[in-house]
């Protein structure tokens, strides 16, 4: 499965060769089980100023910047954008009803995959459309050896979120790697188009309630169900570019 898919991105960009040295992981859905609470937190919080909002639709604007899902949710109902002031009251709102839920678990089999990936000497970076301390804290806290400032991208450090390119091409420049040096690994529709638009090979991991082509639509190589399947089929993967 892997062979065949890295074989086919390599042969479509043109590239020269597909040897990752770092590894790009969305946080939310992939290092921690929280989209639930985001998509909670956003139905209520849109909810209290009169916009009807789903979890579905939660789930299919993950990885946007949360002023820029608030904007969608405004061009939806009023053919407009939202107010500075409205993303700000709407932002609040939706942070402190995520707070409500306690720090969000770690996903299961994501400490055990960060610490092989480490161990074969690969980077790792974060690239995130998250903006809240909270979830920047919790990562810091549960993968202290692993996620340093200087290996994060987050929404303090882009102009454009997901799914525009910008995160990932970040990542790459903060990396000091060409595209065809890293791979991502995401759960969301839009994270898997910033990553593909950013010309990186893509694993998604379907954790949530969306079908798998949502994944693979917008140019995800190969769909997994989740971290502990990705986990037990890392050392086979990696071994077609490492040692070789
Ligand atoms: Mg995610």
């Amino acid at each position: 499965m892997f062979s065949t898919a890295i074989q086919d991105f390599v042969e479509q960009k043109h590239y020269p060769v597909f040897n990752p040295q770092a590894v790009f992981f969305d946080m939310d859905g992939v290092l921690f089980d929280s989209m639930k609470f985001h998509a909670r937190a956003w139905v209520q919080a849109l909810s209290d100023v009169g916009i009807p909002f789903t979890e579905y639709e939660a789930y299919m604007n993950e990885g946007r910047t949360g002023h820029s899902t608030i904007d969608g949710a405004y061009n939806s109902l009023y053919q407009r954008d939202a107010t500075e002031q409205e993303k700000q009251n709407i932002y609040r709102l939706k942070t402190s009803y995520f707070e409500t839920y306690g720090p969000s678990p770690v996903m299961p089999y994501a400490h055990e995959l960060l610490s092989l990936i480490k161990s074969q000497g690969l980077q790792i970076f974060v690239v995130t459309g998250s903006g809240q301390a909270s979830l920047i804290d919790n990562l810091q806290l549960h993968f202290p050896e692993i996620f340093q400032k200087e290996k994060m991208v987050t929404a303090f450090d882009v102009k454009h979120g997901k799914p525009h390119p910008e995160p990932y091409l970040m990542a790459l420049a903060k990396a000091g790697l060409n595209p065809w040096e890293a791979l991502v690994v995401e759960n969301a529709p839009l994270g898997v188009e910033s990553a593909v638009g950013a010309g990186i090979f893509t694993v998604g991991v379907n954790t949530g309630p969306l079908p798998d082509e949502v994944l693979s639509r917008p140019g995800a190589s190969v769909v997994l169900e989740s971290m502990k399947d990705l986990y037990y089929k890392w050392t086979d993967f990696s071994s077609l570019w490492l040692n070789k």
